[in-house]
């Protein structure tokens, strides 16, 4: 699992993708480090970062080894668009989430430094409510000590009572690479 490239931008839900590849949806708020997951996971610098939250609103589309699509939700839960934006926002994210292909994982990615946010809880039953398998990555785990890892973990699970550690619950950081091999592991699976 080592070729990852950029396929296209999609707005609207005429231009998705033709072909019927699987897809991991890779979904969190702005600048949680979406693109530094993708960065660090395949060792590329495909995916661009940035300090500025929020300024792509299209899905991001990413072909890997041409067997599967990762598809990067830039905009959920940014609060600062309007109602009518985000409402259009949230039905292109249903089209491609129910309509498109059969195949499906979410990776959730949220900021171990802070609790999940209004948005993530919207997420979290969002996705569940398509019934599609959830993956929560919490991350910048490298800002936290092992008592504020530990803290963390309990915090989300509060808010989250599914999840397992190492099971649909994985530590993550972009920045010194930890808890990758289990990323890993798990997109290969
Ligand atoms: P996106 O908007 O979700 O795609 O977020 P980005 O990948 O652009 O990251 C937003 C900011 O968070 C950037 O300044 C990244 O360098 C930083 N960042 C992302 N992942 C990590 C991480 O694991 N650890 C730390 N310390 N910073 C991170």
């Amino acid at each position: 699992m080592k070729k990852i490239e950029f396929f296209k931008s999609v707005f609207s839900k005429n231009d998705f993708p033709k072909e019927n590849l699987s897809q991991l949806i890779l979904c969190g708020r702005s600048n949680v480090g979406k693109s530094s997951f993708i960065n660090s996971v395949f060792k590329t610098k495909i995916a661009k970062t940035s300090s500025t939250p929020g300024k792509t609103r299209s899905l991001n589309f990413y072909k890997v080894e041409n067997k599967f699509f990762i598809v990067d939700l830039p905009g959920f839960g940014f609060a600062k668009v309007s109602q009518k934006e985000r409402e259009e926002w949230n039905k292109l994210i249903l089209s491609l989430l129910s309509n498109y292909t059969s195949i499906k994982v979410a990776f959730h990615i949220i900021d171990s430094r802070h609790e999940p946010q209004e948005s993530d809880i919207e997420l979290n039953r969002f996705v569940h409510a398509q019934e599609i398998p959830y993956f929560v990555i919490l991350n910048k785990i490298d800002k936290l000590n092992q008592k504020d890892k530990s803290e963390s973990v309990r915090r989300i699970v509060e808010y989250f009572p599914e999840l397992i550690i190492n099971e649909n619950l994985f530590l993550f950081s972009a920045i010194n690479g930890f808890g990758s091999k289990e990323i890993k592991q798990l997109i290969t699976k």
